[in-house]
């Protein structure tokens, strides 16, 4: 039984990520606080609760079940938390990862993919983004990823810590099978807000700008299904396993959508108005982020199946009615 230690497995993405560990045959042990997470979200191998920063918990996690590898989801992930707050962002993000990493290394677990962002990029006006951009972020969120990705690098040349690190798009959808979906509290996501407000749970959403230099004024994002996500990550799991180089991937369609037209996209699949109210821009918040990249498609064979904007919000949709965790 090949077990792989799933940080944050109790969350949005990390929880996708251990059921499609589990159906590739894989032993998904989820190690969360559930400072965000949800226990009724762990439902595809072990849990072990504990914390980043907690070098004494981490290393008997790894001595009981000799991970083969990490996938490290844990994080804080909100732009505008990350800007009132900084040193959540660095004491958590970059402490927390630092702790887990050496933990990995000192039990000789040395393959580690990485959940990294598209934040760590900042603004690049009218940029298609690659891996080759320069990293320029413009919120603590992303400069607390981009010191993670420098970390791994700097504990790969010293160890042989081997990386496959992920930066995210906007992620988006839920589990097609309904048994696991996006459930943050508070919520500061546009989709799953804007289903709120569609569903009457609370008044109207706020659109964070509308003086941007964007075609509607409103900020562009590239939206990826949560599925397709994960389904990368077991790709590069595989990419590891085959003796292959640390690399790094965007993870994205390469079609950026305005949050008007996430708006519309959504009417449109609920068959519902959504009541929006145009608000101030958010600190932190970058004009467009869309990724110009087809390496995980070229290298690691990766394919997107679900992730039209329709798909996303429909899967979206229907986890909203009908799922929910509790604490
Ligand atoms: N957004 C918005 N209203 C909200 C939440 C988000 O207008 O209540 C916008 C936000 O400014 C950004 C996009 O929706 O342009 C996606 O934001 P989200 O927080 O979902 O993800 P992020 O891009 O920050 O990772």
């Amino acid at each position: 039984m090949t077990h792989i230690l799933v940080t944050g497995g109790a969350g949005y993405i990390g929880s996708h990520a251990c059921k499609t560990l589990a159906a590739a045959g894989y032993t998904p042990v989820t190690y969360d606080n559930l400072c965000t997470g949800w226990q009724d979200a762990v439902k595809f191998g072990p849990f072990e609760q504990g914390d980043l920063t907690d070098r004494a918990r981490l290393d008997q996690v790894f001595a009981t079940y000799r991970p083969a590898a990490v996938m490290h989801f844990a994080a804080l992930s909100q732009v505008g938390e990350s800007m009132r707050d900084p040193g959540l962002y660095w004491h958590n993000n970059v402490a927390g990862s630092l702790c887990l990493i050496q933990a990995a290394v000192a039990a000789g677990c040395l393959d580690f993919v990485f959940s990294s962002t598209c934040a760590t990029y900042g603004d690049q006006d009218n940029v298609l983004l690659d891996e080759g951009c320069v990293q320029a972020p413009i919120n603590a969120y992303g400069a607390s990823k981009r010191a993670i990705e420098d970390m791994l690098c700097d504990f790969g040349a010293a160890f042989g810590l081997r990386h496959v690190i992920f930066r995210y798009f906007n992620v988006a959808g839920a589990d097609p099978e309904g048994e696991i979906g996006e459930f943050h509290q508070p919520e500061t996501h546009l989709i799953p807000l804007m289903l709120d407000a569609i569903a009457g749970k609370r008044d109207a959403l706020t659109i964070f700008g509308t003086d941007y230099d964007t075609p509607d004024g409103t900020c562009i994002r590239d939206y990826v299904h949560v599925s397709d996500l994960v389904d990368a990550h077991v790709l590069g799991l595989k990419w590891l396993e085959a003796g292959k180089e640390s690399r790094i991937f965007n993870l994205g369609t390469g079609s950026g959508f305005s949050v008007r037209e996430v708006i519309d996209q959504s009417a449109a699949v609920t068959n519902r108005a959504v009541p929006v109210v145009e608000g101030q821009r958010r600190p932190g918040d970058c004009t467009r982020l869309v990724s110009g990249s087809t390496r995980a498609a070229a290298e690691l064979g990766w394919t997107p199946k679900r992730s039209t904007l329709a798909q996303m919000i429909g899967d979206a949709w229907r986890w909203h009615q009908t799922g929910h965790y509790d604490k």
